[in-house]
């Protein structure tokens, strides 16, 4: 192999582009720390005084502004939640997810996912189960539970009235085994290949107008990848979806 030899001006140039490479590196990390304090804040605190609006506290509103007041708040919501994927994607993306080593139990953080997520399924009258072992892993408690919260807040945002979630935590001996199943609309096998792709959503995704990033998944898979575990799906349109993540157990090999 012939080694390349830089003239001296190519090697200016080279040190010179790193350099530029270096401060762009550096502005977004400091645009995400801008994203963080100076929009989540504000935001925070503007769905902490709408529900002081609308506590037990409160003056009685009218119809209307009750009506408005719901308006208002889905949308904080939505944006807080926005802010929270593009925050945690940074954070997954900048040079490998940086992991806590914590001994974990999977069962109770998966346990404690699910028991978060029970108003949400009720309001959106999905039944949410779960069937739950204990196993020991070890990794990063809020990255895992980030990582059951997105797979749980899918699988109930896709899944029609009636329908049901169930979720499992099983030991598989050398390895940890978290399920999350749904009954609902399901994913085209043409599509699932992309799913975890940043940004993609499903053409029924956007057709049924389903909030969402699309970033959820992605997040998900470089939380698990960080972890030496891997995640598969199984899908059947019409009938629902499977997402299954492999962790490996403490103590496996
Ligand atoms: P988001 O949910 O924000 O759109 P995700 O990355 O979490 O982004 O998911 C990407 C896409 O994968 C979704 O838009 C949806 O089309 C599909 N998807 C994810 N989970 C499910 C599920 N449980 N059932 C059906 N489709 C799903």
């Amino acid at each position: 192999m012939t080694a390349m030899l830089l003239t001296p001006a190519a090697t200016e140039d080279l040190v010179a582009e790193n350099e530029r490479l270096l401060q762009l590196d550096q502005m977004k990390d400091e645009l995400i720390s801008m994203v963080s304090h100076e929009l989540r804040t504000p935001l925070t605190s503007i769905v902490g005084y709408l529900e002081m609006l609308t506590g037990p506290e409160a003056e009685p509103l009218t119809e209307q502004q009750t009506r408005f007041l719901g308006i208002i708040s889905r949308s904080a919501e939505r944006l807080l939640s926005l802010i929270s994927d593009l925050l945690m994607m940074a954070q997954v993306d900048s040079d490998g997810v940086k992991l806590e080593q914590d001994q974990i139990d999977l069962g109770a953080l998966v346990e404690e996912c699910v028991a978060s997520m029970q108003p949400i399924a009720a309001s959106r009258k999905v039944s949410l189960f779960a069937a739950i072992h204990t196993v020991q892993v070890c990794g990063d408690r809020r990255l895992l539970a980030e990582v059951v919260d997105n797979l749980l807040s899918n699988a109930l945002k896709f899944t029609l009235e009636h329908g049901s979630v169930f979720v499992s935590v099983g030991d598989l001996g050398e390895s940890a085994c978290v399920e999350v199943r749904d009954t609902g609309i399901g994913i085209p096998a043409e599509e699932r290949e992309q799913l975890f792709t940043r940004f993609y959503r499903s053409r029924t995704a956007v057709e049924r107008a389903v909030q969402g990033t699309g970033l959820g998944l992605s997040i998900v898979k470089a939380i698990v990848d960080a972890h030496n575990g891997a995640i598969e799906v199984e899908s059947e349109v019409g009938r629902g979806s499977t997402f299954r993540v492999v962790l490996p157990v403490v103590g496996g090999k």
